[in-house]
């Protein structure tokens, strides 16, 4: 039996499974690959000479830990999860089980996509789906949001701190929370619910988003950033059934990245802490250390 399993080979997983071996716990990470969604950079026309710092090169030293001790690691997709007294049960697709006394879950979530032409072309070429990390490079430029919920609220209003322009292009109602009241006022904000967005525009960047209108109108804006920031699904189906989560299936934890069950632990996306690679290496770490203390007690 291992002391740790950690599930998932994004950031959160990579660094908890780094940390743990570090203090000499007997891990062992399952992920269907390694990098999570760590590969996307952003390039616009005039940041030549930037060089940003990526979330693969971030992971980088953590992930060469654990390519060194091939042992540890294990290519899978884990099927199910279940607790059997004072320990867990993985199984895997390749039909492989594994025990340990203590979990981590690090397994992500699903991003929404807009689903409409010039949207994966223009990906880190003006389209992000990460205004925690690209928003500050949109100075005093046009740009568009696209959703209606919390995190499509908090991207406007970070936007309309450093754009010129913001349109929140909310496919339904906005969610009401003060931001949206907020945002209704605030000058550089256009706000147009009911909004459906059928392209993006540009050729190596992007140029612009064409939308259809509550009044059926079809209006191009002209914009040169597209934040995508619609619903995300988080992947905690292997634990929800007996893990506390919150009604869009986040796991609940609390600061030490400890839920509902004991000697369960989870960490990144799957979680309701922000997307940005950076916190979730941090949160990581954090579960690891957790997961020891908890394994130290027993
Ligand atoms: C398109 C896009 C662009 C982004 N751009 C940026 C950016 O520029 N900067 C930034 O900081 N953040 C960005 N983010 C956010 C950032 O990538 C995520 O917050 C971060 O990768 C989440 O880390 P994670 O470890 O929680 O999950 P993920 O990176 O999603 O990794 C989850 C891992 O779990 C594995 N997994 C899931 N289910 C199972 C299972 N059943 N069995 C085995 N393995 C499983 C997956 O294969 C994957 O390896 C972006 C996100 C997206 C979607």
């Amino acid at each position: 039996m291992y002391e740790l399993l950690v599930i998932g080979g994004g950031p959160a997983g990579i660094t908890a499974a780094a940390t743990a071996i570090n203090q000499r716990l007997e891990t062992l990470i399952i992920a269907e690959r390694w990098g999570g969604q760590t590969t996307y950079t952003m390039q616009l026309e005039d940041m030549e000479g930037r060089e940003p710092i990526t979330g693969e090169a971030l992971l980088d030293a953590f992930r060469r830990q654990l390519d060194y001790l091939d042992f540890v690691r294990r290519f899978d997709t884990v099927t199910r999860v279940t607790p059997v007294e004072q320990h867990f049960e993985v199984e895997t697709a390749q039909g492989d089980r594994f025990e340990g006394q203590a979990l981590i879950i690090a397994t992500g979530a699903k991003p929404q996509r807009l689903n409409v032409p010039g949207e994966m072309r223009l990906v880190g070429r003006g389209l992000s789906y990460s205004a925690a990390s690209h928003a500050s490079l949109f100075l005093g430029k046009n740009v568009a949001v696209v959703g209606n919920g919390r995190r499509a609220q908090w991207a406007a209003a970070s936007l309309a701190r450093k754009a010129h322009r913001v349109f929140l292009l909310a496919p339904e109602p906005l969610v009401t929370t003060p931001l949206a009241a907020k945002l209704r006022k605030t000058k550089n904000v256009e706000v147009i619910e009911g909004a459906k967005v059928r392209e993006v525009l540009g050729d190596r960047f992007v140029e612009g988003i064409v939308a259809e209108m509550p009044d059926g109108e079809v209006r191009e804006i002209l914009v040169k950033g597209v934040f995508v920031k619609l619903a995300r699904t988080p992947n905690s189906e292997l634990v929800r059934e007996w893990v506390d989560c919150d009604s869009r299936g986040h796991i609940i934890v609390d600061v030490h990245c400890a839920t509902s069950w004991p000697g369960v632990f989870a960490a990144g996306d799957v979680t309701l802490v922000s997307e940005q690679v950076l916190l979730h290496i941090g949160d990581g770490a954090k579960a690891a250390i957790s997961a020891y203390h908890y394994l130290l007690m027993r």
